[in-house]
């Protein structure tokens, strides 16, 4: 397919991304190209203005801040996250980026424009919710955050709005008895998730689960958090076997779409399954920390 026609420009600060999208009513950001080069040359996104955010380097990379705070610049591709040294303490980053798609993806795509395109079978989306990290969104002259929990409205609908640029992901690690983990069944082709689980929780000293936070993608139309079995699971120790199993029968906020690549009680099963595996590495990495 040909794209219609449109301008471009290759951005080299963040003021002059904001400046141009307040400027051009019909600008999109270009991040990676891996979801949008497809739409335009499909014409189904026609912008008159590609902004290349790409080359801008405070948007690219891993740094903490205060309190053990971690940032992610949002144009730091997936392959850039598989083995970073800032991020030990969160192997649920490598588990992620080292599963998304191919090689050529990963070396392009950012984890920014995957959260910002909102993608319902997206990895990153499941472990934005399940580490309750916080968007930063900067449009002229203002800047606002907005929670994992706020940041994904509707079916490919993320909180970012027009004229805005997602410039970092924060995180808030925590500390000793942590565990983390992302576990997904892929569909063949693409290597979006069927059934994607990304847990974090927190053991306290007589290692009963203290704190459990789990992000679902691939089942439901949005992406979610699992509040119903973090709700059966706080202040108890990790189940055996079985129970974890029938506690992940039970996920009450699994709305499972059907598509050609799975049907409804396929992908209730997937999730099932899923969730115990994530569930069970993540109990196993909070032990062994
Ligand atoms: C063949 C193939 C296989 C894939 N497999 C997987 C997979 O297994 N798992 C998975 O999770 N993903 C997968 N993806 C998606 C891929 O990982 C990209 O992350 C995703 O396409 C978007 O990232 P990008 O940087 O390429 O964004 P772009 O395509 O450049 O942009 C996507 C959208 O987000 C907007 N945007 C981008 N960056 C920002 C920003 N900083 N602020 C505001 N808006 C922004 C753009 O305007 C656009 O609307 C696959 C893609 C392809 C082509």
């Amino acid at each position: 397919m040909i794209p219609s026609q449109f301008d471009y420009v290759a951005a080299h600060s963040v003021d002059q991304v904001t400046q141009l999208l307040a400027d051009n009513a019909n600008a999109k950001i270009l991040a990676g190209g891996m979801s949008l080069v497809p739409a335009v040359k499909a014409r189904l996104k026609e912008p008159a203005l590609l902004v290349d955010i790409g080359r801008i380097s405070e948007l690219v990379g891993v740094s903490s801040g205060l309190l053990g705070k971690l940032k992610i610049g949002a144009v730091t591709t997936h392959a850039s996250l598989i083995d970073h040294p800032e991020l030990a303490g969160l192997p649920i980053i490598a588990d992620t980026a080292r599963v998304i798609a191919d090689l050529q993806v990963r070396n392009r795509g950012t984890i920014g424009g995957s959260l910002a395109y909102a993608d319902p079978a997206a990895d990153w989306t499941a472990v934005f919710l399940a580490l309750e990290g916080e968007a930063v969104l900067k449009s002229r002259g203002k800047t606002r955050k907005v929670k994992g929990e706020d940041f994904f409205l509707s079916m490919m609908t993320s909180a970012v709005e027009e004229g805005e640029l997602l410039t970092e992901i924060r995180f808030s690690p925590d500390g000793k008895r942590a565990g983390n983990a992302y576990v997904k069944h892929r569909q063949p082709a693409s290597g979006l998730a069927l059934a994607g689980v990304a847990v974090n929780l927190v053991l306290d000293r007589k290692r009963r689960i203290e704190k459990l936070s789990v992000g679902v993608t691939g089942i439901n139309a949005v992406p979610f958090r699992a509040q119903s079995l973090r709700a059966r699971m706080l202040g108890e120790p990790m189940p055996d076997e079985t129970a974890l199993r029938a506690h992940c029968e039970q996920i009450e906020e699994a709305d499972p779409m059907e598509d050609l690549h799975g049907s409804v009680d396929y992908r209730r099963a997937l999730l099932a399954v899923i969730a115990r595996k994530a569930l069970s590495l993540a109990h196993q990495r909070a032990t062994e920390s």
